[in-house]
């Protein structure tokens, strides 16, 4: 039986949250950062670090900072093994976990380096397993190593497969803990963080971005929006294509009952699919010692849905009146099969943990909390796989910032300053 109560789709949250409206939004700034998650927060420390006099503030429409992917998620510092090379995933991943590491050190953030083992269950996923290997030797990620069925049951005992990736280095680390950090940072440094302060309107003035919201209006030289589930919208508002446009993703968790999570130790997870931007159903501890499963990945049919059976009409339409969602529907309607599946069959999706821990069984998982994932999606049907991040007049734009986005976000950050730099001379 679970040892604490915790209501569906929701995660504990630590109930001293020093980042409850701290702040009125100021008219004035000269950098405005839209968005109190992980990124949002991450590129305004970035930014004020670089240029101590510059004033800056950080408007979050949710009455609490990491609301929503930062706060829902499985919680892995990765290691950056699985990106192709070239791609800002691998090159922002090493580096944003090593950076967070050494954060998490500074500001005394909880963390733990538990490892994490991907596991090939037969010979037929050797291939992909090298090709993993290949991607992380290129990455440079730290003590990779390649392991034998009897080695891989040294690491993780009750796990079986044919050979195994080990990143010891993988972390784990509550990412709302890492925002509310970063949170706390800026704000004794002068900058405000306001919560309960939805940008509805972007509006253009002569040298200025102005950003509409509930409790008036906040004037800047520059924007920058890290928007999450919400990002096309305001980037279609400040004078973006429409493209791409992010359509949600549910991805619901078991958790694996208290008597039985002693049979993972860190990560396990499946070699993935190589042509979908998702890593695969997978075991992750936790550090208050929660073992989870998940996530699973259903398209969703509203932006905040939690729930199942949340749809929200703007959202749903958003999504179905998209070329690419239907595009996408026709590609991968197989795969969608199984989703829908896991989605509704605890037994199901539980039979995906058995495959790597014979042990376990349906009746050892309990429900658990979901996230939604907020993935960009191409006109013709491409889920986009890469971090994307744009600029209109006055504006950069974070328009897909999926998994590692919360590992990478040091670095990523920096990578924002650098174009807001040099969009804004
Ligand atoms: C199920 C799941 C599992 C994941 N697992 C991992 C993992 O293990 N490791 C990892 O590195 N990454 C993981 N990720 C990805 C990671 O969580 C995200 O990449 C990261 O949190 C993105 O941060 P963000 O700040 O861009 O987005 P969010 O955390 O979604 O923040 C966006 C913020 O913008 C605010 N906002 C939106 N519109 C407005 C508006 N109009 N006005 C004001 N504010 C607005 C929102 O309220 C929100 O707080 C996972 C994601 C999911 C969903």
């Amino acid at each position: 039986m679970p040892t604490r109560r915790m209501a569906r789709g929701s995660r504990a949250q630590p109930e001293t949250d020093r980042s409850l409206v701290t702040a009125e939004p100021p008219g004035e700034v000269d950098v405005t950062i839209v968005g109190g998650g992980i990124l949002g927060l991450a590129a305004a420390r970035e930014l004020t670090r670089r240029h101590p006099a510059l004033q800056a503030a950080v408007l979050e429409r949710e009455p609490k900072l990491a609301c929503h992917q930062t706060g829902h998620n499985s919680g892995v510092i990765h290691g950056g093994i699985y990106y192709a090379s070239g791609s800002l995933k691998a090159q922002l991943c090493v580096a944003g976990a090593r950076e967070l590491y050494d954060f998490c050190d500074e500001s005394q953030t909880p963390y733990k380096r538990c490892g994490k083992l991907i596991v090939a269950r037969n010979p037929s996923e050797l291939p992909r397993l090298d090709e993993l290997e290949r991607r992380g030797r290129a990455n440079g990620v730290p003590g990779l190593r390649r392991l034998g069925a009897a080695e891989l049951r040294e690491v993780e005992p009750h796990c079986r497969g044919v050979s195994a990736l080990h990143s010891p280095q993988t972390g784990i680390v509550d990412f709302a803990a890492v925002a509310r950090a970063l949170a706390a940072e800026l704000e004794a440094n002068g900058t405000p963080v306001v919560t309960r302060c939805e940008v509805t309107g972007v509006e253009r003035r002569a040298h200025r971005i102005a950003l509409v919201h509930g409790r008036g209006e906040t004037r800047a030289r520059f924007a920058v929006f890290c928007a999450g589930g919400w990002s096309d919208r305001l980037a279609v508002k400040a004078g973006a294509s429409a493209e791409p446009r992010i359509v949600p993703f549910r991805g619901a968790y078991l958790r694996v009952c208290p008597e039985r999570r002693h049979m993972v130790r860190g990560l396990i997870y499946p070699v993935p699919d190589p042509s979908l931007p998702f890593l695969g159903v997978h075991l992750s501890r936790h550090l208050d010692g929660e073992v989870s499963l998940g996530p699973t990945a259903l398209l969703a049919l509203a932006r905040d849905g939690y729930r199942l059976s949340h749809a929200r009409l703007r959202d749903a339409a958003d999504s179905l009146v998209w070329p690419g969602t239907w595009r996408m529907a026709r590609r991968w309607w197989r795969t969608g099969l199984i989703e829908i599946r896991h989605a509704t069959s605890r037994r199901a999706l539980a039979r995906a943990a058995s495959d790597y821990v014979p042990g376990l069984e349906p009746r050892d998982f309990l429900p658990y909390f979901a996230g939604v994932r907020a993935q960009a999606l191409r006109r013709d049907g491409r889920l986009v796989d890469d971090f994307v991040v744009s600029t209109t007049e006055r504006a950069l734009h974070v328009r897909n910032a999926p998994s590692p986005a919360a590992t990478s976000a040091l670095a990523l950050a920096r990578l924002i300053a650098d174009r807001a730099e040099a969009a804004f001379e």
